[in-house]
């Protein structure tokens, strides 16, 4: 143990995850070895040790609406919620030789559909999310 495993990263063997409440973007990366089955992104990211939990709500009153009559999520008096889920979604790659690659096509992209010369390594860079690849036990 202890150190960092670089461990490279096939198209499709990345996930993109989303907060559903205040849609922070993450991405998770999996050793080639990873089976992800559709609809199963979300416990494959948590059993690499992929945060799948954001306290981004955990109690903090939800901000007022555009017409600042309740709180965005609709109850009145709102003091906070518990975490809000992630969900992943497997990365989509479309490999376009010649497409530019950078922060404002993939490094920042927000979605789990990558068209790119990068063939999905740089999709959603900016949130990729360090202290993951924990082995399964
Ligand atoms: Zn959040
Ligand atoms: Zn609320
Ligand atoms: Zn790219």
């Amino acid at each position: 143990m202890g150190g960092t495993a670089l461990l490279a990263v096939e198209p499709g063997q990345a996930l993109i995850g989303r907060c559903t409440g205040c849609r922070k973007a993450y991405r998770a990366e999996l050793p080639g070895s990873a089976i992800v089955c559709a609809g199963y992104a979300t416990p494959v990211a948590r059993n690499y040790g992929y945060p799948t939990w954001h306290d981004c709500r955990a109690g903090i009153p939800c901000p007022l609406d555009k017409d600042a009559l309740l709180p965005a999520c609709g109850f009145t008096g709102c003091d906070g919620h518990d975490r809000t889920p992630i969900t992943y979604k497997p990365l989509k790659v479309t490999y376009k030789p010649g497409a530019a690659c950078g922060p404002g096509n993939c490094g920042g992209a927000v979605t789990a559909t990558c068209v790119c010369s990068c063939n999905g390594k740089n999709h959603g860079s900016a949130w990729l999310v360090s202290g993951g690849l924990r082995p399964l036990r």
